[in-house]
């Protein structure tokens, strides 16, 4: 698998615009970029601590996997995504080796890259997200 870093660390929020507030005025970090992504029902902030982003994820449904989330275990780290090349593949070694995925196949998330997640179940309780930018 081999990732090359971790792209992002995702975690749940009630309140984008709130917690927001906390990482840029207590942590001093700079927020870049907000989008929506209507597929997974949230409105995702991004960070950058060096190479590594934060991504809140605020629900934008109670029904969506953000909301249900929330009202299962509350605020807080909800993924840690990995930077790989060629995803396809490293799902199909992942599954290869008997790792439950979530996503058979890519498909797009927040700022354009190509994501799949694999099952907290076969990966020790963390959801862990692949992830491609193919844009480079
Ligand atoms: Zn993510």
């Amino acid at each position: 698998m081999k990732p090359s870093h971790i792209e992002h660390i995702g975690i749940a929020v009630k309140n984008l615009e709130e917690s927001i507030k906390y990482y840029e005025e207590v942590l001093g970090l700079k927020c870049y970029n907000i989008e929506e992504v209507k597929d997974q029902k949230v409105k995702t902030a991004f960070l950058k601590v060096g190479e590594v982003k934060i991504e809140l994820l605020e629900s934008t449904d109670p029904e969506g996997p953000i909301g249900k989330y929330i009202e299962k275990k509350g605020e807080g780290i909800h993924h840690i995504a990995f930077a790989v090349d060629n995803i396809e593949d490293k799902l199909k070694k992942a599954e290869e080796n008997g790792v439950r995925l979530i996503d058979t196949t890519p498909r797009k998330g927040a700022e354009g890259l190509d994501i799949a997640f694999l099952h907290p179940k076969s990966t020790f309780g963390v959801l862990t997200e692949l992830c491609e930018d193919k844009n480079k």
